[in-house]
């Protein structure tokens, strides 16, 4: 816990490095940074808000591709990486040391050769804040990662928060069966078996590209919309046989956690063995409105050299540094994340020197 602050206050410390988000991307940051000397503060949502991290969503499933990492569930891995954080504490300002803190980022501005960080320390209430903090560090790393899309079927549309607008759908994810979210990740659990896939256009095309790893046996599901397919891919998809039913879905059908098919508006059944939704994605970036930054398509920011953010203009934003599923170009996964990770932490680590190699 960070040391010397009251709620609704400034934290009257000036940190060397302050990252947002503390799923693998950040902690691994927080973790090179504080072992270069940096004095590290970690603001991280789980806490205090829905917003858990991407691998919170493998409820069930162990994740057995991240080395050093024994086959381990989401949640499980959550403890570990903030117990990883807490270990690294230490009530000596003047040590290297890393403060974690459950905090919601709700802005970043410059403030000179500093950054001031806004949050919210507590679960909003009707939106509004009910304790709220106020942070400077010399560095950022932005590891705060994305929200996935869920499938819209069985949602509650007069229920606000997100974890009861989508109770049922989220009732099946992450489970051995059930809404998987990444074809590498769970794609092995149903090797021969029959994928569904619910998308539409390039995002699950690419997924029906991943999942004849495991399987020939796929049906697109659009949910009611036009599949969005290109001529080039329409005609992959028929030369594999892969099926494009358009009908809507009406339900799921499931026992206790475990989706078994899903009901279409006609009446009629379809069941498999494996269930995969691309809805598309939303940056968990809100909070750098102040800053015109590059983003792709899907809103992911674009980085530079030493992981530093780019502007609009293609040049970097001094100071600002970004690692994991929020950057651009990079494959989402556990590993990826801890390498962008590590070389966030040390880029913005080594900006922090006292004299800098000069050709
Ligand atoms: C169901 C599922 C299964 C997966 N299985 C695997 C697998 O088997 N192997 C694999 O390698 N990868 C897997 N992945 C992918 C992996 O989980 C992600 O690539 C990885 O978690 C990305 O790490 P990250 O640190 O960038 O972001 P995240 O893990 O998403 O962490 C982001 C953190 O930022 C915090 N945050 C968000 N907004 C704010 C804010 N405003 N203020 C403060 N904090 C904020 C969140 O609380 C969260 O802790 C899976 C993903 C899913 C969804």
């Amino acid at each position: 816990m960070n040391v010397g602050m009251e709620q609704n206050a400034r934290d009257p410390f000036i940190y060397d490095v302050a990252v947002i988000g503390a799923g693998p991307a950040g902690v691994q940051a927080a973790i090179s940074a504080w072992h270069q000397g940096r004095r590290v503060l970690v603001l991280d949502a789980g806490a205090v808000s829905q917003r858990k991290g991407r691998a919170y969503w493998a409820k069930s499933v162990p994740i057995e591709d991240a080395p050093g990492l024994d086959p381990i569930t989401g949640p499980k891995l959550r403890q570990h990486l903030h117990h990883l954080l807490a270990s690294r504490a230490s009530s000596d300002p003047e040590e290297a040391r890393i403060a974690l803190l459950g905090a919601y980022v709700l802005r970043v501005r410059r403030q000179g050769e500093l950054f001031d960080l806004s949050a919210s320390l507590a679960p909003l209430k009707a939106g509004q804040i009910q304790a709220a903090g106020e942070f400077r560090a010399r560095r950022v790393v932005v590891a705060s990662g994305f929200e996935d899309g869920w499938p819209e079927i069985d949602v509650e549309a007069g229920r606000e928060r997100m974890l009861e607008r989508y109770r049922t759908a989220f009732r099946y994810a992450g489970n051995q069966s059930g809404w998987h979210l990444c074809i590498r990740c769970d794609g092995h659990l149903h090797r021969g078996g029959h994928f569904a896939l619910l998308g539409v256009g390039d995002s699950i095309y690419e997924a029906s590209l991943g999942a004849q790893d495991f399987t020939d046996h796929m049906t697109i599901l659009t949910n009611g919309r036009p599949h969005g397919f290109t001529p080039a891919q329409l005609q992959q998809i028929e030369a594999r046989d892969i099926r494009i039913d358009l009908r809507p879905i009406a339900g799921h059908l499931g026992e206790r956690t475990l989706l078994r098919g899903v009901r279409f508006q006609d009446g009629e059944e379809l069941y498999a063995d494996g269930f995969l939704v691309d809805e598309g994605l939303t940056p968990n970036s809100d909070y750098l409105g102040d800053f015109r930054l590059r983003r792709n398509a899907d809103g992911l920011l674009v980085t530079g050299e030493d992981s530093e953010v780019l502007r609009e203009d293609g040049e970097p934003e001094p100071g600002l540094y970004a690692a994991g599923d929020i950057v651009a170009g990079q494959r989402k996964l556990i590993a990826t994340a801890m390498a962008s990770g590590q070389d966030a932490g040390l880029g913005a680590s080594d900006s922090l020197r006292r004299w800098q190699e000069t050709l």
